[in-house]
């Protein structure tokens, strides 16, 4: 699933690329509905925070019903957020998670995980 592109932006690198093929693959973060799921730009791909450009790995797997409640015409991050009584970066916490403990057995070996700056820049943001 996949929705039409926004805006052009700066295009994901090869890193960025395989970390949106494995969030791809991943359950829905909110309800937990089987992938493959919708790769969210949580907070759109050009976000920057403290000189970090964190667009590319602020993603977040959604299902199509969850996705509903964020993208438009009906949605909006702020709807999502109430319905989900979750800060962005604490669902994209545990999508990090998620994939690092797919890797720590032995699944999806490949898959990059975000640079600790990256990391950083997005959990304190804190939304
Ligand atoms: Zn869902």
């Amino acid at each position: 699933m996949q929705r039409p592109r926004s805006k052009t932006t700066k295009h994901a690198n090869t890193k960025e690329r395989s970390f949106a093929k494995h969030t791809k693959e991943c359950d829905c973060i909110v309800c937990g509905q089987p992938g493959p799921s919708i790769v969210d730009h949580a907070l759109g791909a050009t976000f920057k925070h403290n000189k970090v450009h964190a667009g590319h790995w602020y993603l977040l797997p959604l299902c199509y019903s969850c996705d509903k409640f964020k993208s438009t015409p009906n949605g909006s991050t702020a709807r999502f957020i109430d319905m989900t009584g979750k800060r962005l970066c604490d669902l994209w916490g545990s999508h990090i998670e998620n994939l690092k403990s797919l890797k720590l057995n032995g699944l999806c070996d490949d898959v990059d995980l975000p640079p600790q700056d990256v990391y950083d820049s997005i959990m304190d943001w804190g939304r």
